[in-house]
């Protein structure tokens, strides 16, 4: 690559700032643009404004900001100054532009570390400029099919980027078979995350994406299942199997709406781990965060420590306060995570409300299939289920999957605005999880932020 130009690094870094600044200014955050005009400026503006950082890169289907947010938090705690891409513009341009806003004027890194989510299919077009010390995967699921064709083609999506980036190390699941093939025929080091046998959580088992093994063709065997795909599985062909964790949770100790605690076992000595977000899904994220912050060559124990006041990242089990009573927002996006969503609201003994939101824009993929697989039905059948809103441009074809799926039309009602929703919650006496997707979860916390004067996180 062309060693980048310092009077066009500095024109093209202020170029960014300036349209970014004048974006806001207008009410627009997290755009791309600035990073278009950053890097039609100087193509190279990447490799210049993220010279000599150590940078973790945060990939998969589910969990990426949630990951970055806990991995960002660890750094900062042991007192590394460190940039994240909070905006959650993670293509290229969208994260070129929050890496050079980050920079003084000439281009210069103002951090050492940063943490970037990362799209999967844009992996391979932003490493070759960036050079990340750590690549994390945290799951491969089925997801926007419309966008990425599949999960075994957004396999190899990430497999193109980890092949152009042999110096990193990979920070891996060891049981989901098909995101820790990526260790397979390459030269990086993989430092492995996973949850033992002896933890004994068993969600949904799903197997259709990951039916054979994307290594040989073979089929799998599990000696345990944890949700969906992930498990203790085995190839029974290439006998390419589940690895022995660096970073292993035992045991799940406690569970509740404020957070997790568990055993971990960490380069072989035991211990236990406060995390203060809940879910399952998040004791994978807590796990991989470990895992990454070892694989940048640090103690393990800043990350321990980290999780115990970590706070929830933009719409990932955020909580808000509606006249005293609790809100929760889980944003959901595909079967997997949406399955995940249900196995923790329904794990309650307590009466609630869910609201459930759907549409099919740009940022959500156009093709809303996805909700024929996801297990409303378990949803459905939760008697602590009292009242579901649904609103979003796909609120009718929602609204007749959870009449299939078992909920009454007297426990189901569509609203057409989020004005009107919030209005709705405001009277109602339990609390409520709110499940939406990407862009009706954006105008569900506008709603939400207007009527609780929370600001937006430009602000
Ligand atoms: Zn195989």
């Amino acid at each position: 690559m062309k060693k980048p130009n310092p009077v066009l690094t500095t024109l093209s870094a202020a170029s960014c700032k300036l349209t970014r600044f004048v974006l806001r200014k207008t009410g627009r955050g997290g755009t791309a643009i600035p990073g278009i005009v950053a890097m039609k400026i100087s193509p190279s503006i990447l490799s210049a404004v993220s010279q000599g950082m150590e940078i973790v890169v945060v990939t998969g289907t589910n969990g990426k900001t949630t990951t970055c947010s806990m991995i960002e938090h660890a750094l900062t705690e042991a007192g590394c100054d460190c940039l994240l891409n909070k905006s959650g513009a993670n293509l290229l341009h969208g994260m070129a532009a929050d890496l050079i806003s980050s920079t003084d004027w000439r281009g210069r890194p103002k951090t050492r570390y940063a943490v970037l989510e990362c799209d999967e299919a844009a992996l391979k077009q932003v490493v070759p400029f960036i050079h990340p010390r750590v690549i994390v995967v945290t799951n491969l699921f089925s997801d926007q099919v419309d966008r990425y064709g599949g999960v075994r083609n957004t396999l190899k999506e990430i497999r193109r980027g980890v092949k152009r980036s042999p110096d990193s190390v990979l920070v891996l699941n060891a049981e989901d078979p098909l995101s820790s093939s990526l260790a397979c025929k390459v030269p990086n080091k993989t430092v492995w995350y996973g949850m033992d046998a002896s933890v004994g959580e068993q969600g949904n088992i799903d197997l259709t994406d990951a039916g054979t093994c994307p290594v040989c063709g073979g089929e799998y065997e599990y000696d345990y299942h944890v949700y969906s795909h992930l498990g203790g599985f085995r190839c029974k062909k290439c006998g390419r199997k589940r690895q022995d964790p660096d970073v292993a949770v035992l045991s799940i100790d406690e569970k509740t709406a404020d957070g997790s605690t568990v055993h971990m076992r960490i380069d072989g000595a035991e211990q236990q781990v406060r995390i203060a977000l809940p879910a399952v899904y998040n004791i994978y994220n807590a796990a991989a965060s470990i895992a990454a912050v070892k694989a940048l060559g640090l103690p393990a124990e800043k990350a321990v420590e980290a999780l115990g006041t970590v706070r929830s990242a933009f719409g990932r089990l955020e909580t808000f306060d509606l006249n005293g009573r609790r809100l929760q927002m889980i944003l959901v996006k595909n079967p997997a995570g949406c399955n995940q969503a249900f196995s923790y609201v329904t794990g309650f003994d307590e009466d609630y409300t869910a609201v459930l939101c759907l549409n099919n824009r740009t940022g959500d993929g156009h093709d809303i299939s996805w909700i024929e697989s996801a297990d409303y039905e378990k949803l459905c059948a939760d008697p602590h289920l009292k009242k579901i809103y649904v609103c979003g441009d796909c609120a009718q074809e929602l609204f007749e999957r959870l009449k299939k799926a078992g909920a009454g039309p007297d426990r189901m009602e569509i609203v057409t605005d989020y004005r009107s929703l919030v209005s709705l919650l405001k009277q109602e006496t339990m609390p409520a999880f709110l499940l939406p997707n990407y862009t009706s979860m954006m105008e569900l916390r506008q709603a939400l932020n207007a009527e609780t004067g929370n600001k937006e996180f430009w602000e």
